[in-house]
């Protein structure tokens, strides 16, 4: 019988990896394999019906080692210590691959947010940022949005916060609705990296964006952006879905139309398009196109997946979306994956842009916010590119490579206290 799938085995398995190509000893590596803090919550919550609820949350904070924590905050009923002790050191490492100056964390609460009213929503929200205040703050750890968290809810924290505080903190969270110092740029970040990332790949093998196919798996901030960013470049989006359903059609879904349906209803199920058929999970990821976007959650690409998939590249839109187990098979056959810690950077890279606006209380326009982007793009794609060559290696593999050399290299000239 196959082992349970747990996605911090999965980092280890990947870190070891690198560890052992870049010859590193145990002991100079070994404090990534545990997190610096871990805290438990528990929330109870007034519901709209009299009753009190109580729902339990997580804040974890992987290293502090290059910066402050930072990673952001999901809300879901499969959320589990180790889902979020994984997400917040993948959060580590994908900063230190772009090389901005954070450590990393994440968040998370378990419930279905699609059950709570907005008042209940925002009560498990302040009660959540009150719990986790003495983890909090712009100078040692900053929430962000993440799985089925969104502005909204940012702004609720930064408030929540604020209170605490005695005066308004907007850099204690990243990812805010604008008019309270969001910043432009920002709720695109995350697709917009995985459009540059997927450009960057393709033009390593002389190919361009409007020459290819692609299937998109998840259809919440990351998979719509992408998908609308690649549509605008002239890619055909033959497949997309989300957690109504899948859909498909060969010849090239209309986005734009799409993404108004989206607007006005919530989900794409119910969407009927010229020449659209509706596909399942299975068939969405393994149908035949040049590139599959996976942009839901872990664990998407099994072994048994990873068998059929078609596609010549994958460009990791969610974190941890591949087993490792499906990874060895993907590369013997030739598969590129790029990586979630390079390819969904985009996001964290925008959470800094933000961060460093707020802090020095500035604004910038888009096109700076944009441009400033698409040159770490460029050069972090570069550099992992370089790396999985030099040590003859697969991209996640290089990628790792990246981010280790400047954690270990960091904690060489920190020192280990006392
Ligand atoms: N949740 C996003 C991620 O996984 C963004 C994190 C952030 O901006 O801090 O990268």
């Amino acid at each position: 019988m196959s082992k349970k799938y747990n996605p911090y085995d999965q980092m280890l398995a990947t870190l070891d990896k690198a560890a052992g190509m870049m010859n590193v000893p145990d002991s100079e590596y070994n404090f990534l394999r545990y997190p610096e803090r871990e805290l438990k919550v528990s929330l109870p919550v007034r519901m709209d019906d009299g009753t009190v609820k109580v729902f339990e949350g997580f804040r974890i904070q992987h290293s502090s080692l290059r910066g402050p924590c930072k990673g952001g905050i999901r809300y879901h009923q499969d959320v589990d210590q180790d889902e979020v002790k994984a997400l917040a050191a993948w959060m580590s490492l994908k900063c230190a691959v772009v090389n901005i100056p954070y450590g990393g964390a994440k968040g998370g609460i378990k419930v279905d947010p699609r059950e709570l009213s907005v008042y209940e929503l925002k009560n498990l929200t302040r009660r959540f940022t009150a719990a986790i205040l003495p983890l909090i703050g712009p100078e040692s750890d900053i929430p962000a949005p993440d799985v089925n968290t969104n502005a909204q809810i940012m702004g609720w924290i930064m408030d929540t916060y604020s209170i605490f505080m005695g005066h308004s903190v907007p850099g204690v969270v990243t990812g805010k609705p604008l008019d309270i110092g969001g910043s432009l740029g920002r709720p695109e970040a995350t697709g917009r990296g995985v459009m540059f990332a997927t450009r960057e790949m393709l033009k390593k093998h002389g190919k361009k964006l409007n020459e290819i196919t692609v299937s998109v798996q998840g259809y919440g901030n990351v998979g719509k952006t992408a998908a609308t960013l690649l549509y605008a470049e002239g890619s055909k989006i033959v497949a997309i879905g989300d957690v109504s359903c899948s859909i498909r059609n060969k010849a090239g879904l209309n986005i734009p139309e799409i993404n108004d349906y989206v607007a006005k209803n919530g989900v794409l199920k119910g969407y009927k398009g010229a020449g659209v058929e509706e596909v399942t999970t299975e068939e969405l990821l393994t149908c035949e196109c040049d590139v599959l976007v996976p942009a839901a959650l872990e664990n998407q690409i099994t072994e048994k997946i990873a068998e059929k998939i078609k596609a010549s590249y994958i460009v990791e839109g969610a974190n941890g979306p591949t087993s490792s187990e499906a990874d060895v098979i993907l590369n013997k056959k030739g598969i590129i994956v790029i990586p979630d810690i390079l390819a969904n950077a985009g996001g964290v890279v925008v959470s800094y842009f933000e961060w460093a606006q707020n802090i020095q209380s500035l604004m910038w326009n888009e096109e700076e916010v944009n441009s400033k982007l698409e040159n770490i793009m460029i050069k972090s794609f570069q550099e992992v590119w370089d790396t999985k060559d030099q040590y003859k290696t697969d991209m996640r593999t290089g990628a790792f490579i990246v981010a280790m050399r400047r954690l270990v290299e960091a904690r060489k000239i920190r020192g280990v206290f006392p």
